[in-house]
Parts: C-alpha cells; structure tokens; sequence
C-alpha cells in the first residue's frame, strides 16, 4: 500500500518549521486569532524559537491594545442606548 506512504509525505510538508517570510504573512491574523489551527501552531512555534519575529509579534500587539483602548472612547449617547438595552434584557421585558 503506497497511498500511507504518499499521504504521509505530503502531510510532512504542513509540519516543516515555517520562514520569517511565511510567519510574517500571517502575523496579524495569528495574532487576531483568524487563522486555523494548525497555521497558528506553526506560527507559535516559530515564534519561540524566531526573536525577532517575536519581537515583531509584540509590537503589533502593542499597537493593538492601544487602538483598542481608543476604540472604547465612544459616544456617551450610543453607550447610554446600550446600557438601556441591558437594563431592559436584565428586567425580564423580552421574550425568554
Ligand atoms: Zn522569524
């Protein structure tokens, strides 16, 4: 039986050590959790042995987190209609 054989070999293709270049592509996804699984266990592991790309994961991350807490810097009017819509979930007034 070849097909095991063949199958194998094509697999252990998707779990060779990626590049600087691959793992850079797909940071930001990895990094926004929008990649699958088995993409994103490679690029962990790249960035544990890779410093400079984990470097360069950091400071996305950095960049990120600063844009999030801006991000949260809404209007009083749209946060009060949210707040009210809460309140109104909480007291039972929609339907269960
Ligand atoms: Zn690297």
């Amino acid at each position: 039986m070849a097909s095991g054989f063949f199958s194998r070999l094509l697999r252990r293709g998707r779990d060779r050590p990626m590049t600087c270049h691959e793992a850079a592509a797909v940071l930001q996804q990895y990094l926004d959790g929008e990649i699958d699984n088995a993409t994103a266990a490679r690029v962990a592991s790249h960035l544990d042995v890779c410093r400079d790309c984990g470097i360069e994961a950091e400071t996305y991350e950095r960049i990120k987190s600063t844009l999030a807490t801006r991000r949260a810097d809404l209007p009083d009017d749209s946060v009060a209609r949210l707040r009210d819509f809460a309140a109104s979930l909480q007291s039972g007034s929609a339907p269960s």
